[in-house]
């Protein structure tokens, strides 16, 4: 006679086949179960064929990476547990020592501290290019560049570069090119298409995605996407986060799977309100500059129109002010503790309007003639009626500079 508890183990019971929602189930595993010693060690974790380990994949994980892939026009994804161990995982892949890579130099702030920090001490150097400036990428490209890191519109500063003419050049001279998808969140423009309506082929060869900021949309979960179009470069990739064993969460992977189908609506929503309060920002007289690709006096307003103001087209949720010179830095902050709808915290993508304070020049190697002088703050537009956020950045501007 079998124990209780061994019975409850191995309990037969399953319930009936055909469940059908608008929700999948939420599969959970380290272990998983094989028919038989055969299919153990015939098991095969490269591709979506079966299972062999929770960290390799769940039908939850496979679900998710398809979804992405469709979302950002690509073929193949890896899951990680941040953006940022996605970009992690893209230059441990992809570089080794005596290779260079080189990044933006408004970058997305810790891809940098990752390219100063561990790839430094791993014997790959690293170049910082001026995004806006094509020939200077040009120039900075040897034969020992193995990686370009792209991002569009840049972090912080948001200046918009000339995509196309970016890629153009890295394939001209044999380089891969990962673009950090983030802000166009598959949306704004397609990465693996740049050029869709012409028939072009051109388009990065990596799009890695923070999922943390649209996709997941509550403020509430951590994760990056690799999004390949490329098998073999898929799989380079796959090796290394099979080594790192980075898996990610099924409850996590749920919320995004959840919150997906509604990121259209999301992503159009923060973009009309973020459009709307710089353009009201332009109109007033504390800042010398207002940053947001589709504000014509925005850095690379002309190649953020030309990519993006297709069908798809969009500009996500950021914008940035350069307050006058005149404005000190306790006034600065003073004004961004006096908003009170506008949080202090970093990330973006939630329903939460955020702001930062930012040093730029700890953040540059040099100051961009493109930019004006003065202390800048970036904001994240959330949910929130535009109204009532537009009403709390003229009340912060009252209280702490009038
Ligand atoms: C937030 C962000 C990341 C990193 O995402 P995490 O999940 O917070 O690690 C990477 N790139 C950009 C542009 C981001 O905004």
């Amino acid at each position: 006679m079998q124990d209780l508890i061994t019975g409850l183990i191995h309990h037969p019971y399953e319930p009936p086949k055909g469940f059908v929602a608008p929700q999948p189930g939420v599969f959970k595993a380290s272990t998983v179960i094989f028919p038989n010693v055969a299919a153990m060690r015939s098991r095969e974790w490269k591709d979506k064929t079966g299972y062999t380990y929770g960290l390799h994949g769940t039908p939850t994980t496979y679900l998710l990476e398809e979804r992405l892939c469709a979302l950002e026009g690509g073929l193949q994804c890896v899951l990680l547990p941040s953006g940022l161990a996605a970009i992690a995982n893209v230059a441990l892949s992809m570089l080794q020592s005596g290779d260079e890579v080189l990044l933006p130099d408004n970058v997305y702030g810790p891809n940098k501290a990752l390219a100063e920090g561990e790839l430094k001490t791993w014997g790959i150097t690293h170049q910082f290019y001026d995004a806006m400036d094509p020939q200077d990428l040009a120039a900075r490209i040897n034969s020992r560049t193995k990686l370009v890191w792209l991002e569009a519109a840049g972090s912080v500063t948001l200046e918009f570069p000339d995509l196309c003419e970016l890629v153009r050049i890295c394939r001209s001279r044999g380089v891969l090119t990962a673009l950090d998808n983030t802000w166009g969140a598959g949306l704004a423009f397609r990465p693996f298409d740049l050029l869709p309506q012409s028939g072009s082929t051109l388009g990065v060869d990596i799009s890695v995605h923070a999922l943390t900021k649209y996709p997941s949309g509550g403020g509430d979960v951590l994760m990056g996407s690799v999004i390949t179009r490329d098998e073999a470069l898929h799989i380079r990739l796959k090796l290394t986060h099979m080594r790192l064993g980075l898996g990610v969460g099924a409850n996590d992977v749920e919320a995004i799977l959840r919150a997906l189908p509604s990121v259209a609506l999301r992503y159009a929503a923060h973009d009309t309100a973020a459009r709307a309060l710089a353009s009201w920002c332009e109109g007033r007289d504390e800042f010398s500059q207002v940053l947001h690709p589709a504000l014509p006096d925005s850095p690379g307003h002309t190649h953020w129109k030309a990519l993006c103001k297709s069908a798809a087209g969009g500009a996500a949720g950021l914008f940035s002010v350069i307050f006058k010179p005149a404005y000190s830095q306790a006034q600065v902050d003073a004004f961004c503790d006096a908003l009170k709808l506008f949080k202090l915290g970093y990330s973006w993508g939630g329903p939460m309007s955020l702001v930062v304070p930012y040093e730029l020049k700890h953040m540059r190697t040099a100051w961009p003639a493109h930019l004006a002088q003065g202390t800048l703050v970036r904001f994240s537009v959330g949910l929130e009626a535009e109204a009532d956020l537009q009403a709390d950045l003229a009340q912060a501007l009252q209280k702490a500079l009038h």
